[in-house]
């Protein structure tokens, strides 16, 4: 276990510290997982601020951290390293999680279910307690150090049997379910990554809640944080609310006339 000496930073006392608003004790939870070697794996919506949480933590916990954007071209070699062509020489490049592992970094796969199959396969040594990696190309078997975590996301509403996490893959991580923060801290986060005044951010968060209650009949996401904030960063630069929340909020969940309607009237009433 990872002695507790670096003691945890609270949210501002570190000038550079991401900004997160916690909903509950998920930050005690990672740290936990973090100085105990496990990995974990977070759920949730789109835009509900996983990706923010993990910056948050990987700084407060001064680790450095890789971010992958996972897709379905996405293999193996693209996280472990491949040999490359440099003046005429063969070279190996590690991948980010060869380099993670060697610098004992937070190496975060984001919606990791749409990466290939073969990248589970590479990851399994690395998330139970062997803490391996073996590169066949190089012949060398890596140990992850203790402070390196391996975190991985994925958006359960977003699945289809051909794309879910196997049990035998999720069954090896501390699992963390993320939702939309309350209304009252979601008004405080837009206010706060945007500066736009926190009463006029609270009628944005109310609309947003609204088309989030039509998931699963009309829309298959509702509107996300991080759409209520781009709202608000346009309201702040200027626009008129109406044209910012048309913009920001409801063009990008459907490409359905009909649904646009309904979509308007809906954000209409929460006004
Ligand atoms: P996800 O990774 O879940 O798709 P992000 O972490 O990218 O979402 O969140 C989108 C944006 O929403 C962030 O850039 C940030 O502006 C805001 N946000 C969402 N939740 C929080 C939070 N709890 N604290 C601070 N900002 C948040």
């Amino acid at each position: 276990m990872i002695p507790a000496t670096s003691p945890l930073a609270a949210n501002g006392d570190t000038p550079d510290l991401p900004f997160y608003a916690a909903s509950g004790d998920e930050c005690m939870l990672f740290e936990q997982a973090w100085r105990n070697r496990l990995p974990v794996l977070l759920k949730g919506p789109t835009g509900c601020g996983k990706t923010r949480f993990v910056a948050h933590m990987a700084a407060r916990l001064g680790r450095p951290l890789y971010t992958v954007a996972c897709h379905d071209d996405l293999t193996a070699a693209d996280l472990t390293g491949r040999h490359l062509l440099k003046g005429g020489e063969t070279v190996w490049a590690d991948g980010p999680l060869t380099r993670a592992m060697r610098e004992g970094a937070i190496l975060y796969l984001d919606e990791v279910v749409e990466a290939r199959k073969d990248v589970t396969v590479v990851l399994h040594p690395v998330t139970d307690d062997r803490r391996t990696l073996t590169l066949e190309r190089t012949g060398e078997t890596l140990l992850a150090p203790p402070e390196f975590m391996l975190v991985v996301s994925y958006n359960p509403g977003y699945q289809n049997v051909l794309k879910s996490l196997k049990p035998s893959t999720r069954q090896r991580f501390v699992a963390m379910e993320f939702g939309y923060p309350d209304p009252d801290t979601e008004a405080a986060i837009v206010a706060s990554e945007t500066g736009l005044a926190p009463d006029r951010c609270v009628p944005l968060v109310r609309i947003a809640n609204a088309l989030r209650d039509l998931k699963g009949q009309d829309l298959d996401e509702g509107a996300s944080t991080r759409l209520i904030v781009y709202a608000a960063t346009l309201i702040k630069a200027g626009m008129k609310p109406a044209a910012a929340i048309d913009a920001a909020l409801l063009q990008p969940l459907s490409d359905d006339p009909d649904v646009q309607a309904a979509l308007a009237r809906v954000a209409d009433l929460a006004l």
